[in-house]
C-alpha cells in the first residue's frame, strides 16, 4: 500500500510483495491471462512471457482492467489483434474506459482488440475449455472461470447455490480472501476457508490479499490442511 509502513508493507519476504491479482494459464499450445491489472506490464516482464492468445476479464474495476493498453506489445510481435473476453457489464466498461481503442478514427500504435461479449456458455480458446460463471461482488456480477479441475474466483463475497454446484468437484480453487475483518464486497479469510470446506475442494489458494491480512508466513501457519495463501510468482501444475 502506498505510504504504508506496516509489518507487511516493510517485510523483506518476497511473498509479502503483492502486485494486483491476475493469473496466467498455459497449456502446451495456448496462453491466457485473466485480468490486465495496473501491474500487467510488470507481471508479464517478470515471467518473461512472450506469447498471449487471449485475455479473460472478471469485472470492470480499475485494479482488474487498467493494464489493457499494454497488450499492444503482443499485437506488434504476434501481428494480430488480441482476443478479449468479458461479460456484458465489463465489455461496456472497456468501451468507455478505453474509448480510444474502440474509436472510429484510431491513432497509430494503440492496442488492437477483438472484444467478445460472453455469457455463461462454455467455450474453448485453443485447447483450453472454459466455463464462465457469475459470482457477486456486493451487487456487481463478476465472472469466475472454471478450467476443468481448476477454478479461479476473485472479487466475490457471495456465490449462488447453482454456481456452487458448477464449482464443486474442482481439484484446485483460487479464491479471494481480502482480510479478517468483514468487507462489503470481498470474502474475508474466514468466509473463504468456510466456502472451500463447504465445497469440499481439496486444494485452495487465497488471492486478492490486503496488507491488513498480515504476513504471509504467519497467516500460512494458521490455515487448515490444503489451504494456502497465494503469492506472486506461484505456479501450479493442474
Ligand atoms: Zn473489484
Ligand atoms: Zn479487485
Amino acid at each position: 500500500m502506498i505510504g504504508c509502513s506496516c509489518a507487511v508493507c516493510t517485510s523483506g519476504n518476497p511473498k509479502d510483495k503483492r502486485l494486483r491479482s491476475s493469473i496466467l494459464i498455459e497449456s502446451p499450445t495456448t496462453t491466457i491471462v485473466i485480468d490486465t491489472t495496473p501491474d500487467f506490464r510488470c507481471q508479464m516482464l517478470r515471467v518473461h512471457n512472450t506469447k498471449l492468445d487471449a485475455v479473460l476479464f472478471t469485472h470492470p474495476h480499475k485494479d482488474h482492467i487498467a493494464g489493457l493498453d499494454d497488450i499492444r506489445a503482443y499485437n506488434f510481435f504476434q501481428q494480430k489483434p488480441m482476443d478479449v473476453y468479458a461479460n456484458a457489464l465489463t465489455a461496456e466498461a472497456l468501451k468507455h474506459e478505453f474509448a480510444y481503442v474502440f474509436a472510429d478514427k484510431k491513432y497509430p500504435g494503440i492496442p488492437q482488440i477483438n472484444l467478445h461479449t460472453i455469457d455463461e456458455t462454455p467455450f474453448v480458446i485453443g485447447d483450453i475449455p472454459i466455463q464462465p460463471f457469475t459470482v457477486w461482488h456486493h451487487k456487481m456480477p463478476v465472472f469466475g472461470y472454471r478450467f476443468q479441475k481448476f477454478t479461479y474466483i476473485t472479487d466475490a463475497n457471495r456465490i449462488d447455490d447453482h454456481v456452487k454446484e458448477m464449482i464443486a468437484g474442482s481439484g484446485i480453487i483460487v479464491l479471494n480472501a481480502l482480510r479478517r475483518e468483514k468487507h462489503i464486497s470481498h470474502f474475508t479469510l474466514g468466509e473463504a476457508i468456510a466456502l472451500v470446506q463447504e465445497l469440499k475442494i481439496p486444494n485452495a489458494y487465497f488471492t486478492h490479499i490486503s496488507h491488513q491480512l498480515g504476513k504471509h508466513e504467519e497467516v500460512e501457519k494458521q490455515l487448515p490442511p490444503g489451504s494456502h495463501l497465494g503469492y506472486d510468482g506461484l505456479q501450479l501444475l493442474v
